[in-house]
């Protein structure tokens, strides 16, 4: 479980222990602007983020095994934490990339379903189908599902907030 750290943008990653980090930065080793990531992880962010010196957006996520609801920071995307409830280590999911995709597929079920609707109805395309039909319906629901799963992408990330370290205690 390492992490890598650079000091300053273009500098050279080094490999690290959490503890290491935590004892570099006291004794002022390390510059609060660091950047850190685990190893695990795609993306930089700073020291001050990892340490909880510095604010991190914070989200709801479900554990895969037992579906309990749990809290992760932002920055804590791509690891495997353990689960309060059940003590298996679930990956944190990255939510944001998650809604994208619901939003993605939900607008083009929607879209699928309005193209369908509209065009069976100016030419229905099997003529034993009639307007109205079961036919129909199913695309109707395929549309508002489609908007539905769209929506719930859509509003996704405004559950991220704001966590600072005072509120964690
Ligand atoms: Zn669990």
């Amino acid at each position: 479980m390492g992490y890598l750290v650079k000091a300053s943008f273009n500098a050279e990653p080094r490999a690290y222990a959490l503890e290491g980090i935590k004892t570099d930065v006291e004794a002022k080793l390390l510059p609060a602007t660091a950047l850190v990531r685990h190893e695990k992880q795609g993306f930089w962010y700073s020291v001050d983020q990892l340490l909880g010196k510095e604010p991190v957006p914070s989200f709801r996520y479900r554990c895969k095994h037992c579906k309990t609801w749990l809290i992760a920071r932002k920055i804590d995307v791509g690891l495997q934490l353990p689960c309060e409830k059940c003590g298996k280590m679930p990956k944190v999911p990255n939510i944001e990339r998650e809604a994208r995709f619901m939003m993605v597929t939900g607008g083009v079920s929607a879209a699928l379903g309005i193209l369908v609707t509209v065009c069976h109805y100016y030419a229905p395309l099997p003529s034993a189908i009639a307007v109205g039909s079961r036919f129909n319906l199913g695309f109707i629901f395929l549309i508002l599902a489609g908007l539905f799963q769209f929506y719930q992408g859509w509003s996704r990330p405004s559950q991220l907030r704001l966590k600072t370290p005072q509120d964690s205690k």
